[in-house]
């Protein structure tokens, strides 16, 4: 039986070393996708951005072919004005001068306030595309970092699987079948250490009575809580 419980107890670190490598393994490609996520999310913003500058710059536009046609206008009906006959004609065209004069005089102040707009929309491009470059070397340099941290961890992940394996196999078919079986059902590990009286996978607080038991090594104690196999924390 203390064969079986070392057997066991080294299992158990072989275990957790190989479930840690694992989770490391699925972590490292969502740490790499979160900062290409925050690159997308800046140029979106950039594209954004970008869609408003062309906008308003084509609205300016249209406002500027608007102050100059009725400025045209203005001088067209101005030259017309010094061949009229009549005061009333005179008159009218006055008007309409005025009118012109009014209406270039609204486009010029609608575009030169378009103009502020764009200017306000074209410094927050240039922050944005700082930003971008900033966060693309950035992502560039963990994102090498974390592939060579994933390259090397999938190594000893899957050293630390054959170690296990290899430990696996020097079980009786009994417990083996048992190990392979909670292994499955728990879908991470399957032997824990007692960790102050407490089983070192859930937590559950083992009887004193099952405590001396796992301590004693006398026989395979199941943790209550999750099913595990305990064994004692200094074999
Ligand atoms: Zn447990």
């Amino acid at each position: 039986m203390q064969d079986l419980i070392s057997v066991l107890a080294r299992l158990s670190r072989a275990d957790a070393e190989s479930h840690r490598l694992r989770d490391r393994c699925q972590v490292i490609p969502k740490e790499i996708e979160k900062h290409e996520a925050e690159l997308r999310r800046i140029q979106s913003q950039l594209d954004d951005f970008a869609d408003r500058l062309e906008e308003a710059q084509r609205e300016r536009r249209a406002l500027e072919r608007d102050s100059e046609q009725a400025r045209a206008r203005r001088r067209e009906v101005e030259m017309q004005q010094f061949r009229v006959k009549n005061q009333a004609e005179y008159q009218a065209l006055t008007k309409e001068i005025e009118e012109m004069r009014r209406r270039a005089g609204d486009f010029d102040e609608k575009a030169l306030a378009i103009l502020a707009d764009e200017e306000a929309v074209q410094a927050e491009i240039q922050r944005l595309t700082d930003l971008a470059a900033q966060e693309e070397k950035r992502g560039a340099e963990v994102k090498e970092r974390l592939l060579a941290e994933l390259e090397d961890t999938k190594k000893l992940r899957d050293a630390a699987e054959r170690r296990r394996e290899e430990m696996v196999e020097q079980l009786d078919l009994k417990t083996r079948t048992r190990y392979e079986r909670i292994l499955k059902s728990k879908g991470d590990f399957a032997v824990v250490t007692l960790e102050g009286g407490a089983c070192g996978g859930c937590y559950y607080q083992l009887p004193p009575q099952r405590v001396a038991e796992v301590r004693r090594g006398t026989g395979l104690v199941i943790c209550e809580g999750c099913g595990r196999m305990i064994v004692p924390e200094d074999v």
